[in-house]
């Protein structure tokens, strides 16, 4: 047992900031209040007490590339199965694949990450290597597999059906890439048989304007109608909607992550989070390919707060921000399996604390704080 006293915590869901004490047994949070103290005292000296991320969309397996094929577009970079990643995967060992994911772990985790949302290549053995990967890092990874008998034009369904299900026995759900690789009803398989197992299902829709339009042009759906028709539990990116799609998500209830600093890279556009917030919807934000962005979700916090005013010319609201990275994934079905807490009594200790710098608690974070300022991370798996 111990507390971390002193602190200016962000607590709850809507991360109010007050100057209390933690504190922690087991794991858990069993006390937040001026006066409590119980077992060893951490006195952090006004030091921001923030939970710990979680990083929405990420895809690690390509930490074995990072930075390769800067410039080039988004399909030669990363579409299935010729892009530069899935050939560079497709040649890597598993050696060379596990230390590649464990460096970007320990990354994440040194860097407040506590939490990932993984979209893993390579079927069942893709997953495997990824749960033995992170066996000994402590990191929650959300694993969500696929298998190369989603994609094509005429894909034979019942192998589609069984590799899903054989997938959800291991994986914590089914993300295959796009609309643009795989059918409608591959698609509803899939979001049908992760509903049926409680488990996640995810899928990349309107990163870029071409995707958007050779969608309309094919189906007379955009890729985000075609997200909410087929019931997906959480669409990626929607960086470039048509007509009423956001207005869309924001009725249907769905979780959606966005990737800023991956789409500059790719010169894809950015999604418009304000109106995202205007219209209720509550993103996460995502560090996406591992070979495009570090896995630092300070580096995209920042990002994320600057470029909505050059590319929108709107100020994103810090607090409503740093939700995205914490907070936001609460209240929706899918963190019944990721288990993301906020900071209150009762729930499970997930928290960093940060040194102060500036009298915006929210600011301090997203725009001050480095890695190295961290001074202490709190997790299920990880104590002090
Ligand atoms: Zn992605």
């Amino acid at each position: 047992m111990f507390t971390v006293s002193n602190g200016i915590i962000l607590k709850g869901e809507n991360l109010v900031p007050t100057r209390e004490n933690i504190v922690v047994d087991d794991g858990k949070i069993i006390e937040i209040g001026k006066d409590s103290s119980e077992g060893k005292i951490i006195d952090v000296d006004g030091a921001v007490v923030c939970p710990s991320f979680i990083n929405g969309h990420i895809h690690i397996g390509d930490s074995i590339i990072k930075d390769e094929g800067y410039s080039l577009s988004l399909s030669e970079m990363v579409k299935p199965p010729n892009g530069v990643k899935h050939v560079a995967l497709a040649n890597a060992t598993d050696d060379e694949l596990i230390d590649a994911m464990k460096a970007s772990m320990w990354e994440m985790v040194e860097s407040g990450t506590t939490h990932f949302i993984d979209y893993r290549e390579g079927g069942i053995e893709g997953v495997k290597l990824l749960k033995k990967a992170s066996k000994d890092i402590p990191i929650k990874p959300i694993i969500l597999g696929r298998d190369d008998s989603f994609y094509g034009d005429d894909p034979d369904l019942n192998r589609v059906r069984t590799a899903v299900r054989k997938l959800l026995k291991l994986a914590d759900g089914i993300a295959p890439s796009g609309f643009g690789e795989i059918t409608m009803d591959v698609a509803e398989i899939i979001s049908k048989e992760c509903g049926k197992a409680g488990k996640i299902s995810s899928i990349h829709v309107a990163e870029s304007e071409s995707n958007q339009i050779e969608s309309l042009n094919n189906y007379g759906l955009s890729e985000i109608e075609k997200g909410v028709k087929t019931n997906f539990s959480q669409l990626v990116h929607l960086t470039n909607p048509k007509n009423d799609d956001l207005e869309l998500v924001s009725g249907s209830g769905q979780n959606v992550v966005v990737c800023p600093r991956a789409n500059a890279t790719l010169n894809v556009g950015v999604a418009d989070l304000n109106k995202m917030l205007d219209l209720g919807l509550k993103p996460l934000i995502g560090t996406d390919n591992a070979m495009l962005n570090s896995p630092n979700m300070f580096r995209e916090l920042e990002f994320c707060l600057k470029i909505m005013s050059v590319r929108y010319g709107s100020y994103i609201n810090p607090v409503d921000l740093l939700k995205m990275a914490t907070t936001n994934i609460c209240g929706f079905d899918i963190n019944n399996i990721i288990q993301k807490s906020v900071i209150d009594e009762g729930n499970f200790a997930e928290f960093i604390v940060c040194n102060s710098f500036s009298k915006n608690p929210y600011l301090n974070i997203i725009n001050r704080v480095e890695t190295k300022n961290i001074l202490y991370t709190i997790n299920k798996k990880f104590s002090i």
